[in-house]
């Protein structure tokens, strides 16, 4: 497969809670000691200008963040080979269903329902690794409605990207076409119906590496949160 075609035939998403401190913060969670890992289904990725559906009863938050997409299978791997791994990367949205999540995490249960809904992946094109000069200093920043929201840095990560492959690849093959979300700066909020949201991707230079749009639209039908 064309690594540009991720999207389609990527098998998995793999993403990462908590890893900017500024973020982990803000959401009163503690700083991890290692990356904490979570799955989103391939049918979550919307590409950009399309609509990200909030179901009835939830409460949608944005989090921007830097993907990255894998080359090869790997299994094991280690930091220092993590790089050879890598095919390129994507602009994307981890959209989150915070009030489903927050009911979640108090009862210690799994993080799906609240990351799993369709369209909750919002997806750039892809840019390939030779386009990126350093994947550990990249501007990320997300508007909404044309207001600055998120303003980050790949250089704020906690674990850089060569120490997610290797822990990643100790519990689960990493194969072509996977995603691997890094995380968000601080700055989440919610979006509400008839928001617009713009992301971009920069390199230290300024250059724009690539652009994410999409509006948030009310759910017809599927699921309806009910809080406790
Ligand atoms: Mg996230």
């Amino acid at each position: 497969m064309a690594a540009a075609s991720f999207i389609q035939q990527g098998k998995k998403i793999v993403a990462i809670g908590r890893n900017y401190g500024e973020h982990a913060k803000e959401l009163n969670n503690a700083i991890p000691k290692e990356p904490i890992i979570f799955l989103k289904p391939t049918t979550s990725y919307l590409a950009s200008g399309g609509n990200v559906e909030i179901p009835n009863g939830v409460v949608a938050h944005y989090e921007v963040e830097l993907g990255v997409v894998v080359s090869k299978r790997g299994r094991n791997i280690s930091e220092s080979d993590a790089e050879s791994y890598i095919a390129g990367y994507a602009l994307a949205v981890d959209m989150t269903a915070r009030n489903v999540q927050e009911e979640i995490k108090a009862k210690r249960l799994p993080w799906t329902i609240a990351k799993g809904f369709d369209t909750f992946t919002p997806i750039s094109a892809y840019v390939p690794k030779d386009a990126v000069a350093d994947a550990a200093n990249l501007g990320l920043t997300l508007k909404v409605n044309g207001t600055v929201q998120q303003d980050g840095n790949t250089k704020d990560m906690l674990f850089p990207v060569p120490r997610l492959i290797q822990h990643i690849s100790t519990i689960m093959t990493l194969e072509e076409g996977d995603l691997i979300l890094t995380g968000t700066p601080s700055g989440v909020g919610p979006v509400v119906p008839g928001d617009k949201v713009a992301c971009t991707l920069t390199d230290s230079t300024g250059k724009l590496l690539a652009t994410l749009d999409f509006n948030a639209v009310q759910r017809e039908g599927g699921y309806l949160y009910k809080p406790e």
